[in-house]
């Protein structure tokens, strides 16, 4: 699977990356050439929205894509370029805040998420996923709904764009 980098101007790009299972790197922290040394050492796509930037990926073969427009925009045209289905499985995304793995917790491995969620949320659902880097706890809660609607919007702009 393809792996990237994405600039400081793209994080919510980074963040439907990671969902969609992609190992994505990305931090606010990450300098032009850091970003460009990074992307060539390990072997990513760099996306960013800086045409400097972008040119200087140029010339150093690196592959790259210039984002303009919208983030909406921007996500649509990543996914279509490198066939990324709008579609989130949580067993198979990366963690969206560290880029860590996530594994699929549930029945008796549920019990390692106690006390990481509200009593509740633990009660209540039947499948976390648990960062293996930085402990995050993600499940289908009511937020669940916007990530299907978001993914709906990218689909419909992609379906616009070819
Ligand atoms: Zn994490």
């Amino acid at each position: 699977m393809r792996k990237f980098t994405v600039d400081a101007m793209l994080g919510k790009l980074a963040i439907w990356l990671r969902l969609t299972g992609h190992d994505t790197r990305y931090s606010t922290e990450m300098h032009d050439e850091e970003l460009l040394q990074v992307s060539l050492e390990e072997d990513r796509i760099l996306f960013t929205s800086d045409a400097e930037l972008y040119e200087r990926a140029q010339n150093l073969n690196l592959e790259s894509l210039l984002l303009r427009g919208s983030v909406d925009e921007g996500v649509a045209r990543v996914f279509a370029e490198y066939d990324i289905l709008p579609k989130i499985d949580p067993t198979t995304s990366r963690c969206s805040k560290c880029n860590g793995n996530l594994i699929t917790l549930k029945d008796v491995d549920k019990d390692r998420v106690k006390g990481l969620v509200f009593e509740q949320t633990f009660d209540y659902y039947e499948e976390f996923w648990l960062c293996e880097d930085c402990q995050s706890v993600f499940f289908q809660g009511g937020h669940w709904k916007n990530i299907e609607v978001y993914m709906k919007r990218i689909s419909d702009l992609i379906g616009r764009m070819t």
